[in-house]
C-alpha cells in the first residue's frame, strides 16, 4: 500500500475517533493547548514527505528532548554517562521517586526524569554554554535555525517543578549530581520547553533512522554504534511504564512527551511524528499511539 493512501486512512479514522485522554495540566501553561489539535508527518528516506493536519505547528517537545540530550552526551563522552545512569526499563511513571531510593540514586534509564536530570548534570559539567549548544545541535540536525524554547512553558514548569527538584535532591544525596540543583533544574526545564513541529521532529530524527547521518548531505553527526544504542533505549524505555505496550502495538523505537508528541523511527526506512495533546493515564498521547499503531499495521512493517 502507498504511504499517501495509508495516511489518508489514518486521517479519516482519527477525525471521528473518540478519546478519553486529558491534556497535561501539571505544567499549567500546557493545559492551554487545544485538545483537538492533531498532526502527523512521515519522512521516508526513499520517497520523502507525507503529512496531514497540524503537522507544521510547533508544540512543546518536553521529554522528546531527552533523546537529543543523550545523543549530545554520548557524542561528547561515549559510554561514560552509563556509569551514572542505567539502561533498563523502569516500569514506573516518568517522574517516579521510588526506585531511586533503593537503587542508590542511579536512575534506571536516561528517558525517565531522574535519568534525564543526570544527563543534564553531565552536559552542564562538559559544555561551556549548554543551552546554546543544545539549540545549535537541533538547528544542525533540522537545518532550521529558528527553533527555540517557549518562554511561558519554561517559566510555568520552573514554578511547578517540585518533583524534579525532589529527584535532584535525592540523587545529590547519593553523590550522583555534581552541579547545583537549581542549575540542573533550569537547564533540564529549558530543553523540555523547546518547541518543534511534527515535520521538524521527523527531520531531526532522521539521524536515528539513517545510521547517524544527516539525510540531505550524508554528513555523520554521531556514529552508527551509538545510534544503535540510543535506538535500543528508545525501544525499551521510550514510553516509561508503557514501553512494553508501545512495542506490542506499534513495534518501533520512539519517544513521547507530555506536550502530546511522539516521534518514532523505522531504521533504514523513515522517521514519523504525531502530535495530539490528550494523554492516556501513562502520560503518552492517546490518539498519537493509535495513529502509529495503524501506520505499522497498514504497512505491515515494523522492526519485528
Ligand atoms: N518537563 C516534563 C517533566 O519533567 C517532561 C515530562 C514528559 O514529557 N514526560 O515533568
Amino acid at each position: 500500500m502507498e504511504y499517501r493512501e495509508i495516511l489518508r486512512i489514518i486521517e479519516s479514522e482519527i477525525s471521528t475517533m473518540p478519546y478519553s485522554g486529558k491534556v497535561a495540566s501539571y505544567i499549567p501553561e500546557l493545559a492551554r493547548i487545544e485538545a483537538e489539535k492533531f498532526g502527523m508527518h512521515l519522512y521516508c528516506i526513499d520517497s520523502g514527505h507525507y503529512h496531514f493536519g497540524n503537522s507544521e505547528e510547533r508544540f512543546s517537545i518536553q521529554s522528546i528532548s531527552k533523546v537529543f540530550a543523550l545523543t549530545i552526551a554520548m557524542s561528547l563522552l561515549g559510554d561514560t554517562p552509563f556509569n551514572r545512569v542505567d539502561v533498563e526499563p523502569s516500569g514506573d511513571p516518568f517522574n517516579s521517586l521510588i526506585q531511586l531510593e533503593y537503587e542508590n540514586g542511579i536512575p534506571r534509564n536516561p528517558f525517565i526524569n531522574a535519568g534525564a536530570l543526570v544527563i543534564s548534570d553531565i552536559l552542564i559539567s562538559n559544555l561551556e554554554d549548554p543551552k546554546q549548544h543544545f539549540l545549535e545541535f537541533i538547528h544542525k540536525i533540522t537545518g532550521n535555525n529558528s527553533i527555540t524554547i517557549n518562554t511561558k512553558v519554561y517559566e510555568s514548569e520552573m514554578r511547578h517543578s517540585h518533583r524534579n527538584a525532589a529527584l535532584l535532591n535525592l540523587m545529590k544525596s547519593f553523590g550522583n549530581i555534581t552541579n547545583d540543583i537549581e542549575a540542573v533544574l533550569d537547564f533540564y526545564t529549558f530543553q523540555c520547553s523547546i518547541e518543534m513541529s511534527c515535520k521538524e521532529l521527523s527531520t531531526a530524527f532522521m539521524i536515528y533512522a539513517n545510521k547517524g547521518k544527516l539525510i540531505n548531505n550524508e554528513i555523520e553527526v554521531i556514529g552508527p554504534r551509538k545510534i544503535k544504542r540510543i535506538n535500543a533505549i528508545m525501544q525499551t524505555c521510550g514510553f516509561y511504564d508503557e514501553a512494553g505496550e508501545f512495542s506490542f502495538r506499534v513495534g518501533l523505537p520512539g519517544k513521547s512527551g507530555v506536550g502530546g508528541g511522539i516521534t518514532a523511527i523505522h531504521p533504514g526506512q523513515y522517521a514519523v511524528s504525531v502530535w495530539s495533546p490528550p494523554l492516556n493515564p501513562k502520560g503518552n498521547s492517546e490518539l498519537g499511539m493509535y495513529a502509529l499503531e495503524r501506520l505499522t499495521t497498514l504497512t505491515g512493517l515494523s522492526i519485528f
